[in-house]
């Protein structure tokens, strides 16, 4: 009886501990299951690019509540059109000034993990046709990670100083809501930061563990359209034609000797044609075909010759057609569907790294090479990464199922898969436990 009554008062002053007493396994613990439920909520009400209301104002909440001061609606696309952004304040005295970002989107796939709180969610693409929505790049992950991260930030207060400027951030998919964010004067309303943190989670590492690039993480990405232009005729009759469909067949072709031929094998690029559109009608030669393409590099130089091979091939095809000169190809450049290199500022890198060998042990710490994904989390660094930024890896494949799959050579659904899905426990245990440890090294006293 006496040992019980005992326990029973130590466990009351446990849980009355004041918030300063804590440590971050013990909020770590206590929220975890609180994050799994908001998680799967997210993960089943998931938004698109440039639509993320609701996501936005769950993560607005959640922040308000955690004491955070919250702006929303912070964005503004090319159109003019308003974007979900949003940034939250924790000021806790003079000191470094650290902005750690989320992105919120999902992308237009229908789910297939079979989960018991998959999507169901459909939309209506621009044709018109039902699409399914679902969180496929985990997105879920990071804002549920942030919710975390605020609330032990906010319980921790006397580890650190300075302040932190969470970013919720819109359309990360189609690459423009960094740069709808910034257009909005998020830095001159909000404050500069004077560090920027953030993570992805992915299929390439187990739960519990996480991954980090120094110097380049994630390719530049760099959107083309092209039109090659002929002269449309009857199929019967080429000779009175100028066949844009032979001419986008060498095109193709000769564009893959830009990577092959032109570029340094030791600076890797890539050049993929997605989309080609071109002819109504077997028996007729159209006047134009339409290509989409993507480009990835890891440094400017790269990035600058596959620009000048794409332009120079277009218009080396059009002059082997004897296109005239009011007919040469149009090369367009998409700067609003293009990123930079997602580069990570090599001393923070080294300050971030061993904060995360500190929290989870060198063991579940790995380095990690460039991918040639993209990302518009760079933006936030600036031009000439002026503010230097650093994004890690978030395991996030259940680890018997991890270890299995390497095992038998198998591999797991990735990041853009309809059957990617991440283990929610320790995946969000493992990010909060992460981004928390990495802020408060980054702010401490
Ligand atoms: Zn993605
Ligand atoms: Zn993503």
């Amino acid at each position: 009886m006496k040992s019980q009554q005992t326990l029973a008062a130590l466990l009351l002053c446990l849980s009355t501990a004041p918030a300063w007493a804590q440590s971050l396994p013990t909020i770590v613990n206590d929220e975890a299951a609180n994050l799994v439920e908001i998680y799967k909520n997210i993960h089943s009400h998931p938004e698109l690019s440039h639509y993320e209301e609701h996501t936005s104002a769950l993560l607005a909440d959640e922040l308000r509540k955690a004491g955070y001061t919250v702006t929303e609606h912070i964005g503004k696309y090319p159109n003019g059109s308003q974007a979900y952004g949003l940034v939250a304040i924790l000021s806790n005295g003079p000191g470094p000034r650290l902005l750690i970002r989320a992105d919120m989107d999902a992308l237009p796939i229908v789910e297939e993990t079979g989960a018991s709180y998959a999507s169901q969610i459909k939309t209506k693409n621009a044709s018109g046709q039902d699409v399914g929505v679902m969180h496929a790049c985990g997105h879920d992950v990071h804002v549920t990670t942030m919710i975390g991260t605020a609330r032990a930030l906010a319980a921790l207060k006397r580890q650190w100083h300075g302040t932190v400027m969470l970013i919720g951030q819109p359309s990360e998919e189609t690459i423009d809501g960094a740069n709808a964010m910034l257009t909005d004067h998020v830095y001159e309303r909000f404050g500069t930061p004077d560090l920027g943190i953030a993570l992805h989670d992915t299929n390439f590492r187990a739960a519990g563990t996480v991954s980090i690039a120094n110097g380049a993480a994630l390719a530049s990405s760099t959107s083309i359209d092209v039109t090659l232009r002929g002269v449309g005729g009857h199929g019967a009759r080429p000779q009175e034609s100028k066949d844009p469909i032979v001419m986008a067949g060498e095109f193709i072709v000769q564009l893959q000797t830009i990577v092959s031929r032109q570029e340094n094998p030791r600076d890797p690029a890539v050049v993929t044609v997605g989309d080609i559109h071109g002819g109504t009608k077997r028996n007729i030669i159209p006047d134009e075909v339409k290509l989409e393409l993507t480009t990835r590099a890891f440094s400017e130089p790269a990035r600058q010759i596959i620009l000048d091979g794409v332009r120079r091939t277009a218009q080396g095809v059009a002059l082997a057609a004897g296109i005239p000169a009011d007919r040469a190809p149009i090369v367009t450049v998409l700067e609003n569907e293009s990123a930079p290199l997602t580069y990570n500022d090599p001393a923070l890198t080294v300050r971030v790294k061993a904060s995360l060998v500190k929290a989870l042990g060198a063991q579940n710490v790995f380095d990690e090479d460039p991918i040639t994904g993209s990302e518009d989390f760079g933006l936030f660094g600036l031009e000439g990464h002026r503010i230097p930024t650093v994004l890690f890896w978030l395991g996030a494949v259940e680890p018997k199922k991890f270890a299995a799959a390497r095992a038998s050579g198998h591999s797991l659904p990735g990041l853009h898969s309809s059957r990617y899905l991440p283990d929610p426990d320790l995946t969000l245990r493992t990010g909060v436990t992460a981004m928390t440890s990495v802020a408060l090294s980054l702010l401490h006293k």
